[in-house]
């Protein structure tokens, strides 16, 4: 692998096992639903769905399909520029799957559905209620698209039910567009984070940053005090991973001390929570730190 630098130790993971991991599979298969923890290969998988009917035990869903309209160079999720129409069965199922899975947080994300006139807003937000009307208890967290910065759809998904609402700058201006699809922008999406705190102040909104991309120091930094002056309350910071070959290549494997170093930081620069860590994935154990730190 010329001009790439080799895995360090510490990112190899085990395969997971577990009845509640099994039983997550099953359901899926079932009810034809996608987890961005396997169509990612994540490697948490097992950490996060193992936890057996515990209240942090953790799934992230993937709902509209399994196909994106974009292509991001570190993205694994297939590319077409129709894909398949919305399944109208789906806001229910997912709702009845995640309500028996005893599960106390759950990421519902999305791919990207430039195709539909609403980007999807409305097949998202009705998953939302639905989860909360058969399971009240189980926190809700959303990773949405950029919605191409429609502000309606936005407020359609803040006004939704939804405890977090995630959208990922993934990475630093400069590099934004070597990193996400040519129509992802990175001012764009500090806007539609904005703009879902200012509709909706009781959410937290929350974002990502992968590390490993090319960016420099002096720009993390200065996508810290962006996303503070945009009211965002909750940054997550993870290593890049090559999906493929065909994907982008990783320019650094940044050392687990960088990654306190910018832990540090962003919790001095007053962000309500913050977890960096080479395995870090934005929704990364994402129950246990939100039922701890901050929803408590
Ligand atoms: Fe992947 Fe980019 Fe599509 Fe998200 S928008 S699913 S990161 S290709
Ligand atoms: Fe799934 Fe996120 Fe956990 Fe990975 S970190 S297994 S994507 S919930």
């Amino acid at each position: 692998r010329v001009g790439e630098p080799r895995l360090p130790k510490y990112l190899k993971t085990t395969i997971p096992t577990g009845a509640n991991y099994n039983r997550i599979k099953r359901d899926l298969r079932d009810l034809k639903l996608s987890t961005v923890c396997e169509e990612a290969r994540c490697p948490n998988i097992g950490e996060c769905w193992g936890g057996d009917g515990k209240e942090n035990a953790t799934a992230t869903i993937m709902i509209m399909g399994d196909t994106c309209t974009r292509g991001c160079r570190f993205c694994a999720v297939k590319t077409s520029r129709t894909p398949a129409p919305l399944d109208p069965h789906e806001p229910e199922n997912t709702a009845e799957a995640i309500s028996r899975w005893g599960l106390g947080y759950i990421v519902l994300t999305s791919v990207d559905r430039d195709d539909l006139a609403d980007g999807g807003s409305a097949h998202v937000a009705e998953t939302i209620s639905k989860i909360k009307l058969k399971a009240p208890h189980i926190l809700v967290e959303a990773l949405v698209p950029d919605f191409s910065g429609d502000k309606e759809c936005v407020d359609r998904i803040a006004h939704a039910g939804l405890d977090v609402f995630a959208h990922n700058v993934e990475t630093v201006e400069r590099t934004t567009p070597f990193v996400r699809d040519r129509r992802a922008k990175y001012r764009q999406s500090l806007e539609v984070l904005r703009h879902a705190k200012a509709s909706n102040p009781s959410l937290i909104t929350k974002t990502s940053i992968m590390l490993g991309c090319g960016e420099m120091d002096e720009e993390v930094l200065q996508t810290l005090k962006d996303l503070r002056q945009n009211d965002v309350d909750v940054v997550t910071f993870g290593q890049y991973m090559r999906p493929t070959k065909r994907h982008m290549k990783v320019h650094e494997y940044v050392s687990p001390e960088k990654f306190k170093h910018w832990q540090q930081t962003a919790e001095e620069l007053g962000f309500l929570y913050v977890a960096s860590g080479p395995l870090v994935r934005s929704s990364y154990k994402a129950g246990e730190f939100f039922i701890k730190n901050v929803l408590e």
